[in-house]
């Protein structure tokens, strides 16, 4: 029997965002705070090779969104992208700013072929900032 989900998050394998040692688990935490429960998908770099084209990854993205969307029934994917990522580092940015609107671009693209792919789910951009000072410590804002 199949268990129905509300949700997916897509986002990255990155540690900082997930379970740390010392108790703060930043995905797990907004969603709960969201009450929300979510199959979690994490792939490195999040949606990258999605919007890149890389060969195999939509195959194996799709796949696991298909179980959640196919078989728990979720209704809305949130994508989760954050900041200083390490599978961004290719993109050698000049800037912060450079560096938010690619994610920005890449979260709008992503959005779009999740969508195209999916009907009837919606899918929610979010983005994971740094909080002014931290190099560990996360706050999400949406991307609309
Ligand atoms: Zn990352």
């Amino acid at each position: 029997m199949a268990h129905l989900c509300e949700a997916a998050v897509v986002t990255c394998e990155d540690f900082r965002l997930h379970q740390r040692k010392y108790g703060r688990n930043f995905i797990a935490d907004y969603f709960k705070r969201l009450d929300v429960d979510f199959d979690l998908i994490t792939r490195a770099g999040c949606i990258q090779d999605l919007v890149r084209a890389q060969p195999g990854f939509d195959e194996a993205l799709f796949r696991d969104l298909g179980v959640s969307v196919n078989l728990h029934r979720v209704k809305k994917i949130y994508v989760v992208g954050h900041e200083d990522c390490g599978a961004y580092a290719h993109f050698q940015f000049a800037s912060r700013a450079a560096e938010l609107a690619q994610h920005q671009r890449d979260l709008k693209d992503a959005r779009r072929i999740i969508e195209s792919k999916f009907g009837g789910v919606r899918v929610v951009t979010l983005f994971a900032e740094l909080e002014p000072g931290s190099s560990d410590r996360f706050v999400m804002t949406e991307v609309q």
